[in-house]
């Protein structure tokens, strides 16, 4: 069985991650895109949105990926889910909780598979670190992610509107590994917020969670490498840390063997899988956790953020 898929948003993630994944996955066949730039990849039809491509192709797509920010996957999903297409979401999966559960229930009510993929749960470490974690009491995390927002979001102008997570963007990637490998629910206690003066969503932030000493940091404003490790102390004192959005995996002090990082082919293999099976898989606690630390959050406003020329 091949999926064809019709893919919407044409921007990083669409380019350098989901055209390559589909290309080289035999189960699924990239068949047209949207983009109101008129901007796809090389040989894709595009269209300015998905009813017009739906209506231009009708009966040629059997799902459609989101990869457009977050605010407006809730509406091209619905559309999709309608038109009796499966739905592939990129993280975040939607803007708010309400838009997932409408989405979940739509996906249910049609009988189209509905999957809210997070990349980084596919990263090569995961399912290690979720095994060792398995059965254990946990008396330690340390969330850190720091990077530099010009690097990695260069020119992006969504992120810092409503709806566009802010430092959120990344450090949901890390919640999302958090929640795959934890035996515990993180619960958010306490949330310190740092706001550019001139933007909408937080530049950093620092989390603090129900445990014994469970927290995590992230921040834009980072120079120099990324930092992005998980770190982790049980009870009977095994120390695991993954690093590198959980490319690497150290169990007290030595290097665990790992896989190269497919995350992206292997979010397709899923998804195939659950198409085959006519199931969805939404996993919805990165999201329920961002939603909680926004709802108690202490803000401080910060210097205001300006891209610098050619950003
Ligand atoms: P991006 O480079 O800004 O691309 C988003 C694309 O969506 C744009 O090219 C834009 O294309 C389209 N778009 C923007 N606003 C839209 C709207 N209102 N309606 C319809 N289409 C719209 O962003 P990105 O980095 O690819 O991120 C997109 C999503 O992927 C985010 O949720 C992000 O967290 C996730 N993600 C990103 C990366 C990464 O490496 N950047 C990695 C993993 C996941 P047009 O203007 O041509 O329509």
């Amino acid at each position: 069985m091949t999926i064809r898929i019709a893919l919407t948003g044409f921007g990083k993630s669409a380019r350098d991650q989901h055209v390559p994944s589909i290309a080289g996955f035999p189960h699924c066949e990239l068949v047209a895109g949207t983009s109101r730039s008129g901007e796809t990849a090389d040989g894709v039809t595009c269209f300015a949105d998905l009813g017009a491509l739906l209506a231009a192709m009708p009966g040629q797509s059997d799902a459609a990926a989101t990869c457009a920010p977050p605010d407006v996957h809730h509406a091209i999903a619905a559309d999709a889910l309608d038109a009796g297409l499966a739905v592939l979401l990129e993280k975040p999966p939607t803007a708010t909780l309400g838009e997932i559960e409408d989405l979940v229930q739509r996906a249910a009510a049609c009988g189209q598979p509905l999957h809210a993929s997070w990349h980084s749960q596919h990263a090569p470490t995961v399912r290690a670190a979720a095994a060792l974690l398995r059965g254990t009491v946990v008396r330690r995390l340390r969330i850190t992610w720091r990077e530099d927002v010009r690097k990695w979001h260069s020119g992006q102008e969504w992120i810092w509107e409503p709806g566009g997570f802010g430092v959120f963007d990344p450090g949901i990637n890390a919640l999302s590994i958090a929640t795959a490998i934890l035996p515990e629910r993180l619960i958010v206690r306490a949330a310190d917020l740092q706001l550019p003066g001139n933007r909408q969503t937080p530049i950093a932030a620092d989390l603090t969670f129900a445990g014994e000493d469970f927290s995590a940091a992230f921040d834009w404003r980072h120079q120099g490498d990324e930092e992005r490790t998980i770190e982790i102390e049980t009870t009977t004192n095994r120390h695991i840390k993954l690093g590198d959005s959980g490319a690497s995996l150290f169990v007290d002090g030595i290097a665990h063997p790992v896989e190269p990082r497919a995350e992206y082919p292997s979010i397709y293999a899923r998804f195939a899988e659950l198409v085959a099976a006519g199931q969805s898989d939404v996993d919805v606690e990165p999201l329920r956790i961002v939603a909680d630390a926004l709802l108690l959050a202490r803000r401080t406003m910060v210097e205001p953020f300006v891209w610098t020329a050619g950003e």
